[in-house]
């Protein structure tokens, strides 16, 4: 069923805490020498989520995502060609930290073409590894950035505070080079994060982690390496940098145009994390201007004016999120050009029959009501109405004397609108009440029957 879950006032996932957004900026020169830069940036980022889903660091603990590219005038080596003073420049560059601000990036990774000498690429300090906000920066040559070297990946790694194997820091985030069990002529591998050693063993996309093995030899060892517990661990902490939010937009889901006298359901949609806890309000307005607030539910049912409107209402949903930032979206509802007596559905737009959006636990009384179609019936009607699956359902059509003259039950309910079919060939013409029993909840709705 296409029931989406919107939480309201629940705790927190860990994968909304720890989204680390990654931003990709380039120079102009690398520019001008890649020729596909929307690829190669896709296919960096591509590889450091496949290191990340080799090694077991998971999306709940590590959850990557690529908030954005774009070129930073940048010059690459003005300062003795040195790829160390580069990387300190990055990270005093304000546009670089506007940019990162404006993508609400953690990570930035800058792609250069690459003058500098044998050094394909650098993170935070070329001498000490210092992982916080600020240091959170790599340069990467763009033509060495997705080779099979993943120097991409690598820089990225360090930004993580992952080492290289033979780095002298006390610790547990050290890549790793180890033999592979088979009888090959090159059977010695090395993990993303290791340092290039004689011979050139070839690097594999993995990030030391001593409980995931390559071609029968582990991948790491527990008391010196084991980039994925140091990644792993990370994840939150580099989310936190800038704020720990995925930005998120907000659409109103409903009819732009209601009958007269009909309600109709609106629901908000998030593009967003999954499960968040957001604030919902809704509210509306005559002039566009002037706003009352009407509800504060995931939905609203708006009762449209029972006599025929030229200006639209203009509903308003308001949504902020767990830590104040806010997305509005507007919707005029229109008056339908159809009957304006009070109880007859003249089509389906006065009810909204798309994607439901309802909180956890929430009962669904009440949350879409029931339609008779048409009213008033002659020789047969349509009841379109809202059930879960489980429902017992069932209709009864009761005369003015308080008699039932006709029960009905419907069979193969299913999740979400159904629409039942009933003849009513053989009841006299007369105004009924037509008992909607779903479940625990019960409707009354009158019917006129015309014979
Ligand atoms: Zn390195």
């Amino acid at each position: 069923m296409n029931n989406l879950t919107v939480q309201t006032n629940t705790a927190k996932t860990t994968g909304w805490n720890c989204k680390v957004r990654l931003l990709v900026l380039y120079t102009p020169a690398a520019f001008a020498a890649e020729p596909n830069m929307a690829s190669r940036i896709n296919l960096a980022y591509q590889q450091v989520k496949s290191g990340l889903y080799n090694s077991k660091i998971f999306t709940t603990d590590f959850d990557l995502v690529l908030a954005g590219s774009q070129q930073l005038n940048f010059v690459e080596g003005t300062i003795n060609n040195s790829i160390s003073i580069d990387i300190s420049l990055l990270e005093n560059n304000t546009t670089a930290q506007a940019l990162r601000s404006q993508y609400a990036a953690d990570i930035v990774i800058l792609l250069t073409k690459g003058n500098y000498g044998t050094i394909t690429g650098i993170a935070t300090d070329a001498t000490n590894l210092i992982i916080d906000a600020a240091h959170a920066y790599a340069i990467v040559q763009t033509d060495w950035a997705t080779t099979d070297g993943y120097t991409f990946a690598h820089e990225f790694g360090h930004i993580c505070g992952g080492r290289h194997q033979n780095d002298p820091a006390p610790g547990t985030a050290h890549a790793k080079i180890f033999q592979i069990n088979q009888f090959l002529w090159k059977k010695e591998r090395r993990t993303i994060i290791s340092a290039s050693s004689a011979g050139l063993p070839s690097v594999i996309l993995y990030y030391s982690n001593p409980n995931i093995n390559y071609k029968g030899a582990a991948t790491g060892d527990i008391n010196y390496s084991n980039n994925a517990n140091q990644l792993r661990t990370m994840g939150c902490t580099l989310a936190s940098y800038q704020g720990g939010n995925e930005p998120f937009s907000v659409s109103i889901a409903g009819n732009g145009s209601v009958c007269p006298c009909n309600m109709a359901y609106y629901s908000a949609i998030i593009s967003g994390p999954p499960t968040p806890y957001y604030n919902f309000e809704w509210a509306i307005s005559n002039d566009g201007i002037s706003y009352s607030i009407v509800g504060t539910s995931v939905g609203y049912y708006f009762k449209q004016s029972c006599s025929f409107q030229n200006s639209p209402t203009h509903l308003r949903l308001k949504v902020t999120d767990p830590i104040g930032q806010v997305r509005y979206d507007f919707l005029p509802i229109l008056n339908d050009t159809c009957s304006i007596s009070y109880g007859y559905p003249c089509n389906t737009h006065g009810v909204y029959f798309g994607p439901l959006f309802r909180k956890n636990n929430e009962s669904t009384e009440d949350l879409i009501p029931s339609i008779i179609y048409p009213n008033p019936a002659n020789d047969e009607l349509s009841i379109h109405f809202y059930a879960e699956s489980n429902n017992q359902v069932k209709f009864t059509f009761i005369n003015t004397l308080g008699e039932e003259c006709k029960t009905f039950i419907p069979n193969n309910i299913i999740e979400g609108i159904n629409t039942e079919k009933i003849s009513t060939i053989n009841l006299p013409q007369g105004v009924y009440t037509i008992q909607i029993a779903i479940g625990k909840r019960v409707e009354n709705r009158k019917l006129v029957i015309l014979k």
